[in-house]
């Protein structure tokens, strides 16, 4: 497909007029007029794209514009769009009736799925979306070792539970403070937040409080900052502290889980976590996600014990079909293509930068991959935060206007699917110089132009 392909890209008309409509009506009735911030397009501006239609490694917008996405729902459709296994997989399970508030046999395979793919997992508690799975592990975590404190690191997003919204914004790094209205003082106090990659400031808290913490979390490989990978040895430092002072670490695999690997990050580096979460492609493209771990430790859950957690549409039969027909439909080549379409990716967005002298980092962590605007590789969210943002909003519009969704962010990881062929990569090799040479022409704020 070439950019002429969109009906309005090559003209300098809106090329979205349905969509700023529909803005417009979603501005009047939903906060900023999404569901989920970042869809907003606040951080690159202009108007967001309302999509009717997702297919293989496209999507349609309402002004009927075809992109190549490589946003991929955040995470989920590592098969593409409407796979039809898995669509039919939900056509079936939605046939026998929506929901019905009783154990079902889908979710019995579902777990067994995730336990066999996942070594350390040996019992799984299904639920609703990523942040509730985040929530229930610490929650689980407290109630099993009896400690109140978490540490969770800097950059790395856990879903917005109140405690893990925790950062260190305040600059001093192990105090945490809350980074949103609404959070209380006491509801973050107990959360110590650190520097993604530095095991001695890990070492340091809990050499002065192990005794005190229940858990650290962390993402198993950082996504939600860019793809900023662990360095050699860091989750495996952080399993060596946990384990010696009693804290569980929990690996947050929400973006990671059965994406980068047929195991997740587990199936990259083998450091087992005490609990694990899971969301995203185990849901299929539906709400659904998970947290497991260790059957001694989830045997504290309710009913079988007292840490209390529940879900009125947990374990939804038609969620479960669908992470279910997603998992299977997610074999070796699946895998593979993957892989291979990340690094061909990756491997375009270093020409393309190259070429124009833009400064960048094309940052991996396994399949996931990121453009950092910075002259210096990126290890931690201060890094990321360092680079020239900048130049991202120029970059992103002139891939939209060429018909490449990207990541309407400079923060985030970028998630390529297995149904992205050559068509697909044609798009994103034609757009990507234009990006390039857009964000080469970017001006700093307050810089003379
Ligand atoms: N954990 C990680 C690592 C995530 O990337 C996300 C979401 O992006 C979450 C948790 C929260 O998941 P959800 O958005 O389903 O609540």
């Amino acid at each position: 497909m070439t950019a002429s392909a969109n009906p309005a890209s090559n003209s300098n008309d809106d090329p979205a007029p349905r969509s700023r409509q529909l803005f417009e009506r979603a501005l009047a009735v939903t906060p900023g007029g999404v569901n989920s911030p970042v869809r907003a397009f606040h951080s690159v501006g202009g108007t967001p794209r309302f999509m009717v239609r997702g297919e293989g490694a496209y999507l349609w917008d309402a002004d009927g514009n075809r992109y190549v996405d490589l946003v991929s729902s955040w995470g989920p459709m590592i098969n593409g769009h409407a796979h039809p296994d898995v669509v039919r997989a939900v056509q079936e399970a939605a046939s026998h009736g929506l929901s019905f508030g009783t154990p079902g046999a889908g979710e019995i395979d579902l777990a067994q799925e995730i336990i066999d793919r996942v070594e350390p997992v040996e019992q799984v508690r299904l639920v609703n979306s990523g942040t509730e799975a985040t929530m229930s592990a610490v929650r689980l975590a407290r109630g099993f070792t009896g400690r109140q404190k978490i540490v969770k690191f800097a950059g790395c997003y856990h879903g917005h539970v109140d405690a893990l919204l925790a950062s260190a914004g305040s600059g001093v790094a192990t105090l945490g403070l809350p980074t949103s209205p609404g959070v209380t003082g006491a509801q973050a106090a107990d959360t110590i937040v650190l520097p993604y990659n530095d095991l001695d400031a890990v070492r340091q808290v809990f050499a002065e409080q192990g005794d005190e913490i229940a858990c650290v979390i962390t993402e198993a490989a950082a996504g939600n900052m860019g793809a900023v990978a662990p360095l050699p040895g860091f989750n495996a430092g952080l399993r060596e502290i946990t384990g010696a002072a009693g804290a569980l670490l929990i690996m947050d695999e929400v973006m990671t889980g059965f994406r980068v690997s047929a195991a997740g990050w587990f199936g990259v580096d083998g450091v087992a976590g005490d609990l694990y979460t899971f969301g995203k492609v185990m849901s299929g493209g539906l709400p659904a996600a998970a947290f497991g771990g260790r059957a001694e430790i989830m045997a504290r859950l309710a009913p079988s014990g007292p840490v209390y957690q529940a879900g009125t549409l947990s374990g939804n039969p038609v969620a479960v079909a669908a992470g279910l027909a997603n998992l299977r439909a997610a074999d070796a080549e699946v895998y593979a293509a993957l892989d291979r379409n990340s690094k061909r990716l990756g491997d375009l967005f270093g020409t393309a930068l190259t070429a124009e002298g833009v400064p960048h980092q094309v940052a991996f962590a396994a399949n996931m991959v990121s453009v950092f605007f910075s002259e210096t590789p990126v290890h931690n969210y201060e890094q990321a935060q360092a680079q020239q943002v900048w130049r991202f909003p120029p970059f992103f519009h002139e891939l939209l206007r060429r018909g490449v969704y990207a990541p309407p962010s400079a923060f985030e990881s970028w998630f390529v699917n297995a149904a992205m062929d050559e068509a697909a990569f044609e798009v994103i090799a034609e757009a990507l110089p234009h990006a390039a040479r857009a964000a080469a022409a970017a001006t700093a704020p307050g810089a003379d132009a």
